[in-house]
C-alpha cells in the first residue's frame, strides 16, 4: 500500500496542506507517501506556459527530488504527451504502488477543475479516496460574500471582507506539517525512481544555452531560495515599501511573483511572516509597508476568487460583457514593435525588454505597457495577455487576466475606459531620473536630463537617431481620442 501526492503548482514540502494531510494519512497507516509531478506538454502549449517558467519548474523539480528523498520519500516524475491521459497514468501509478489514497491542492483553472472532477469520478469507480483541499489562496473562493449574499465584484470591499475574515480566523495562515520521512523500507521498494534522472523540457518550451544560463542566474530555484528571498525583502526593504513599490529603479518589492506562482512559497506562509514582523500583529495596521504588501498579496487571492466565480474570464471572454463589441485592431507591425520594445515610447520599450531579457517587469511597467497595447494602439488586449503568459517567468493565469483587465477596462474592478495613461507623464513621475529607461534601452543611456523620456520631442532625436532608436509609432494625443471614440462606440453597440 501506499499514500500519492499529486504535485501541481504547489512545488514545495513546507507549509503544503495536501503534502501535509498526505504524509498524515501514510503516517497513520504505516505506509509510503510518494510524489508525483506530470509533464504534459499539451498543458503548457494551451496555457502559453513561457519557456523559462518549464525550466523553473524543472530545476525546482530537482531540488525538491533531493530534498524529499532525503526523507525517503520518491518523487516521481513523468511526461505525459497526451493531456487526456494524464488521469489515467496517475491511477495506473496507483495501482502499480498499492495507492489507495491521493491528495492534491486546488487549482482554480477550468480545464483543471475539470481534471479533478474526472479524478473523482475515475477514483470511485477504482474504490480510491481523492482528496483536493485549498491551499493556493489564503482565503478559499467563495467564502466571501456581500452583505446581500453575492460574491464581490469590486477590490476595495472584498480586501476589508478579507482582513476582517483572516483576523477571525487567524488559524488560516497556521503553517502545515511538514512531511514526515518514509518508513526505512520505501527506499529499497522505490529505488527505480530515486535513481529515475528527470524528463527533458518538452521540445517546444526548450531554451537555448545562453538562456538556460541567463534564466538559472537570475532565478535560482527551490523552496529555500524563496525563503531567502522573503526573509532578504521582510528585513530589508518591507518598511519602504509603501512609498518606494511603484519606482521600477528601485528594485524595491519582493520579486518573489515566480515563488508564489510555482508554488515554491505559498501565499500563506508570505502573509504570516509578513504579519509576524508587524508589531500590531495585524494584517493592515502598524507598519504601513507590511499592511501595503500584504494588500498586494490579496489582490492575488481576489483575482483567484474571480476566477473561481466567474470562469468565462478563462475562455478568452472579457469579465464586462459590454466591452465584447470593441473594434479592435491586429496590426502585425505596431504588436511586434510592441514585443519587441520598439514603440518609441522609452518606458514601454524598456518595460518590454525587461520582460524579453527577464522574464519578469515591474508591476507598475505592467499596466503602462498593457495600458499602451489596449489604449493607445487599440490592439486586442487578448495577445498582450497571451504575450505575457507566453513571456513571463511568473506567469499566472489569474493574475495576468486580472491585470489585463484592469488596464484594458474590460475585466473585474477596472481602471474605467476614459482614464487612459498617458505614458510620458508615467515615465516622469515614475521613472524621474531615467535610470529604469537607460538600463533597459541602451540606445538611450547617452541622452541627459528629462529628454529621455521623449528623445525626439526634447531636443535629444539626434542622439536617438544616430543610437538607431525609432520614433513614436502613434503621437498619444490622437490615439487617446481614437481610443476614447473607439470604447464609446463599442459600449454603445453592446
Ligand atoms: P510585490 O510588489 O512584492 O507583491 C507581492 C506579491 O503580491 C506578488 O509577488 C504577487 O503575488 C502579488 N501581487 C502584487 N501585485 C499584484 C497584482 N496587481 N495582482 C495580483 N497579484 C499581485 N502577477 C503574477 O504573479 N503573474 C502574472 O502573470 C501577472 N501578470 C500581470 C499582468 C498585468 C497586466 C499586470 C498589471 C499585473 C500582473 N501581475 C502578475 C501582478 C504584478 O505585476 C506582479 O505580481 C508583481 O509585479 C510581481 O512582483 P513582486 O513579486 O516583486 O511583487
Amino acid at each position: 500500500e501506499a499514500v500519492l501526492h499529486w504535485y501541481k503548482r504547489d512545488l514545495r514540502t513546507y507549509d503544503n496542506r495536501a503534502l501535509s494531510m498526505a504524509s498524515a494519512k501514510a503516517g497513520s497507516k504505516g505506509v509510503p507517501l510518494i510524489c508525483i509531478f506530470v509533464v504534459s506538454p499539451q498543458d503548457y502549449q494551451a496555457h502559453f506556459t513561457s519557456a523559462p517558467r518549464v525550466d523553473f519548474e524543472l530545476r525546482t523539480l530537482e531540488v525538491m527530488k533531493r530534498d524529499l528523498a532525503e526523507k525517503g520519500i520518491p518523487l516521481y516524475v513523468t511526461t505525459i504527451e497526451d493531456r487526456k491521459e494524464v488521469t489515467g497514468h496517475i491511477l495506473q501509478k496507483c495501482e502499480e504502488w498499492g495507492a489507495k489514497h491521493i491528495y492534491c491542492n486546488i487549482e482554480y483553472e477550468v480545464d483543471e477543475l475539470r481534471r479533478e472532477t474526472k479524478m473523482v469520478k475515475r477514483c470511485l469507480d477504482k474504490g480510491i479516496s481523492f482528496t483536493a483541499v485549498h491551499d493556493d489562496v489564503v482565503v478559499p473562493p467563495e467564502t466571501l460574500t456581500t452583505g446581500a449574499g453575492k460574491q464581490y465584484s469590486v477590490y476595495s470591499p472584498w480586501f476589508r471582507a478579507w482582513i476582517k475574515h483572516v483576523h477571525e480566523h487567524p488559524h488560516l495562515l497556521d503553517a502545515s506539517e511538514p512531511p514526515a520521512p518514509n518508513p526505512p523500507a520505501a527506499r529499497l521498494r522505490f529505488q527505480s525512481i530515486f535513481d529515475a534522472p528527470l524528463p527533458p523540457a518538452p521540445e517546444n518550451k526548450s531554451l537555448i544555452d545562453e538562456e538556460r544560463t541567463r534564466f538559472a542566474h537570475l532565478w535560482p530555484p527551490g523552496e529555500q531560495e524563496a525563503h531567502h528571498r522573503l526573509e532578504r525583502f521582510l528585513h530589508e526593504k518591507v518598511g519602504a515599501y509603501k512609498d518606494t513599490r511603484n519606482f521600477p529603479a528601485e528594485q524595491s518589492t519582493g520579486m518573489l511573483s515566480v515563488h508564489l506562482s510555482a508554488g515554491t512559497l505559498a501565499a500563506r506562509t508570505a502573509v504570516r511572516s509578513a504579519r509576524d514582523g508587524n508589531s500590531t500583529k495585524k494584517l493592515d495596521a502598524g507598519n504601513p509597508g507590511i499592511a501595503g504588501w500584504i494588500s498586494e498579496l490579496a489582490w492575488r487571492d481576489f483575482y483567484k476568487h474571480v476566477l473561481a466565480h466567474w470562469p468565462y474570464v478563462c475562455m478568452f471572454k472579457p469579465f464586462k460583457y459590454e466591452y465584447t463589441n470593441i473594434a479592435w485592431s491586429y496590426d502585425a507591425e505596431l504588436f511586434a514593435a510592441w514585443c519587441d520594445g520598439r514603440t518609441g515610447f522609452p518606458i514601454v520599450d524598456a518595460a518590454m525588454r525587461q520582460l524579453n531579457h527577464m522574464g519578469y517587469m515591474h508591476n507598475r511597467c505592467r499596466m503602462i505597457v498593457a495600458s499602451f497595447l489596449a489604449k493607445d494602439l487599440l490592439i486586442d488586449w487578448r495577445m498582450g495577455e497571451k504575450y505575457f503568459m507566453e513571456h513571463l517567468i511568473d506567469g499566472d493565469f489569474a493574475s495576468n487576466n486580472g491585470g489585463w483587465g484592469f488596464a484594458a477596462s474590460t475585466g473585474v474592478d477596472p481602471q474605467p475606459y476614459f482614464r487612459i495613461f498617458n505614458p510620458l507623464l508615467q515615465s516622469e513621475k515614475f521613472d524621474a531620473q531615467g535610470l529604469y529607461i537607460r538600463k533597459w534601452v541602451p540606445e538611450l543611456a547617452g541622452v541627459e536630463g528629462k529628454a529621455v523620456h521623449d528623445p525626439y520631442g526634447r531636443g535629444a532625436g539626434r542622439v536617438a537617431e544616430g543610437a538607431g532608436y525609432p520614433r513614436m509609432v502613434v503621437e498619444h494625443k490622437v490615439s487617446r481620442e481614437r481610443a476614447l471614440a473607439r470604447y464609446k462606440e463599442g459600449l454603445g453597440r453592446a
